[in-house]
């Protein structure tokens, strides 16, 4: 079923349902379409237009606006990393056991970070222990 905004030629407009765009095409093609307020069969679509947000008139999304999200998103994801790098405690492969040991208060309350594969992942998130994956950033300037 599609729904269209349809108008007569009196101005009055109206909402109508059809099968597909073929069916009103076909409706209309034979006058079956009628207006409900005067029944004119003078009756067509109306042009819509795409809502769009306050009043400011938009342009939509130049590349150039994107590409500098992209960058911005590139930055906080590296801020981001770098803090974590700086101020969590890298338990490497042991992230998960410890995540939960933390967690469940059998090791010192810490931040950490670590890798962790995707079943350890899904255990941890099943038992409520909170952790998220880092933005993986490539860092040309991490030689070591
Ligand atoms: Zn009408």
């Amino acid at each position: 079923m599609i729904r269209y905004a349809l108008v007569c030629d009196q101005d009055h407009g109206f909402e109508a349902w059809f099968a597909s765009s073929s069916d009103y095409d076909d409706q209309s093609a034979r006058g079956l379409v009628e207006c409900p307020f005067c029944a004119s069969r003078q009756v067509r679509k109306q042009i819509m237009a795409p809502a769009v947000t306050g009043t400011k008139k938009s342009d939509g999304l130049k590349p150039d606006a994107l590409k500098a999200m992209q960058t911005m998103m590139m930055q906080a994801a590296r801020e981001v990393r770098s803090h974590v790098e700086e101020n969590f405690e890298y338990v490497g492969d042991a992230f998960a056991r410890e995540a939960r040991d933390i967690h469940e208060g059998r090791s010192e309350q810490r931040e950490i970070y670590g890798e962790a594969t995707p079943n350890d992942i899904k255990k941890l998130k099943d038992d409520g222990v909170p952790c998220m994956p880092l933005p993986d950033v490539p860092d040309p300037s991490k030689a070591n």
